[in-house]
């Protein structure tokens, strides 16, 4: 989405980190390094689908290999372009730094609109872009790991990962040549929820601070807050689902392509979603006001709003009408450079996405670290750890029997205490002490600092801190 007199997606991501390294003291000629993208890989490549040679163009941009393998996620989508690709790679950097994934940053993409094919069409093309890339280390364990972005999810990255292995017979870690595969090939339990998850628990964080919520305006916590999420993707729908259904917050609007549904006493996400897949879109969903023009339930009154769509969508054109109090960037980018400013001045705190929608990488992380070992996280401790839980119930009971009185725990204590940790337990728990620490480093710098007044800076200042000590310690 691009708005006359605005910069364009990798021009607003340059500004705002412009922002935060002017309060920095880099060495000379580091701070360029940081900024600019390191390359970008453009590739145009036919595929015969119905009698004919279709030609596609897809980018795999390099922003950063101040660590490597560089991560990022594939995205199809009609309106993909070089400026976006790089603008979302070089968040990836700066997103892998903040949340401690030891990853630089990449991103693809393929101009492609995935409703137009159906599933047979959309793997020839797949397999054939993964081939280009895989062809050059575009896609490769130790050299560059994609995942999934806007129009891919699970089935696209099963179909790269074993076309990487069949192009790499050899290769026994092949499968960590992609994250955000079903569990069957590969997997790991959790990646599918985890951006979305990860927003919950950003948000979470969030609300356990007086300071913070006062900064907004807001108190108490996420129960009974109204929030509006605009794209019911893998992103939004996991965030809406989860804030709704586990910390009673109340979704009054969703927005989609064909337009918003809007009630003040909250939609149920999940039947909203189920009516977008029976029907491909929004329009006719009972017990709610749809609205055509979607873009105008943003401007509602809300506690908070969470863009989980698209880039620029909160831009110079409505960001004064907007009037949530607080923003979670779900989406890559969806609030302009400029848009931030006016937001900033009204007094709007805008949870950045670099840190916001970091649960994606940070199971991706998990999923590689997975494939590397090749054992699934639990399988070692699990049962270990229940008869170690076991010894402490045996003895509580007979220590209550000694005593002449009868042990009567809450009715769910001892099913919770004695399970042992499987691998999504374990991938919540890794994912749940990311997001925290990573939002502790940020407020760290926003309160700590006089001039730092806002969540983005200080997320910059503390992602380009952490790259410039990588490359330090390289010697650049
Ligand atoms: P998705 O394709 O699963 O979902 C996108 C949703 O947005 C779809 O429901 C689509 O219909 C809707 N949408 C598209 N255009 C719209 C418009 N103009 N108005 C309203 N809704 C619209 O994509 P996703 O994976 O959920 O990604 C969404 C955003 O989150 C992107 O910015 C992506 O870069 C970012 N993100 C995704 C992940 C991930 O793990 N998938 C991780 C980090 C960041």
């Amino acid at each position: 989405m691009s708005v006359a007199n605005e910069p364009s997606f990798r021009e607003s991501v340059d500004m705002m980190f412009n922002r935060a390294v002017a309060l920095m003291d880099l060495p000379p000629g580091l701070e360029e390094k940081i900024r600019v993208c390191n390359a970008t890989y453009t590739v145009r490549f036919g595929v015969r689908l119905r009698g004919k040679i279709h030609t596609f163009t897809g980018y795999r941009s390099v922003h950063s290999e101040h660590m490597e393998p560089v991560k990022g996620g594939i995205r199809f989508a009609k309106a993909v372009n070089q400026d976006e690709v790089e603008a979302l790679a070089a968040l990836m950097t700066y997103k892998c730094a903040l949340v401690e994934a030891p990853f630089g940053g990449s991103k693809g993409g393929l101009c492609i609109d995935p409703r137009e094919y159906d599933e047979h069409e959309l793997e020839q093309i797949t397999r054939r872009f993964a081939y280009e890339l895989a062809k050059r280390d575009l896609i490769h364990p130790s050299q560059n790991v994609p995942a999934p972005d806007m129009g891919t999810g699970e089935r696209e990255m099963a179909w790269i990962a074993d076309q990487y292995a069949r192009m790499n017979t050899t290769d026994i870690n092949a499968k960590a040549c992609v994250t955000g595969k079903p569990i069957n090939a590969g997997g790991i339990q959790g990646r599918t929820e985890a951006t979305g998850r990860g927003v919950q628990y950003a948000l979470q964080e969030f609300f356990r601070d007086e300071r913070d919520m006062a900064a907004a305006g807001l108190t108490g916590n996420l129960e009974g807050k109204r929030v509006i999420v605009q794209g019911l993707g893998n992103v939004g729908y996991h965030a809406a689902k989860f804030l709704s259904e586990e910390d009673g917050s109340i979704v009054t609007g969703i927005i989609e392509r064909d337009g918003a549904l809007f009630n003040p006493a909250g939609l149920d996400v999940e039947a909203v979603r189920n009516w977008i897949v029976k029907h491909g879109g929004i329009t006719g969903f009972p017990d709610a006001t749809h609205t055509a023009d979607g873009a105008k339930v943003l401007e509602e009154d809300c506690d908070i709003l969470v863009p989980a769509a698209l880039e620029g969508v909160i831009n110079l054109s409505n960001a004064d009408r907007i009037k949530a109090p607080l923003i979670i960037e779900a989406a890559n980018g969806p609030v302009t450079a400029g848009a931030d400013e006016i937001l900033r001045n009204k007094g709007c705190v805008i949870i950045p996405d670099m840190y916001a929608n970091a649960g994606g990488v940070t199971v991706s992380y998990f999923e590689w670290v997975k494939n590397l070992s090749h054992i699934r996280f639990g399988r070692m401790q699990r049962r270990q750890e229940e008869s170690r839980h076991q010894l402490v119930v045996d003895q509580l009971e007979s220590l209550s029997e000694a005593m002449g009185k009868t042990w009567a725990p809450a009715p769910d204590f001892k099913d919770k205490y004695l399970r042992g940790a499987g691998e999504l337990e374990l991938v919540r728990s890794g994912l749940d002490d990311t997001m925290r620490a990573a939002y502790q480093t940020m407020r760290e710098v926003w309160h700590g600092r006089d001039d730092v007044t806002d969540l983005r800076t200080a997320a910059y200042i503390v992602a380009i801190d952490k790259v410039a000590t990588s490359y330090r310690a390289k010697g650049l």
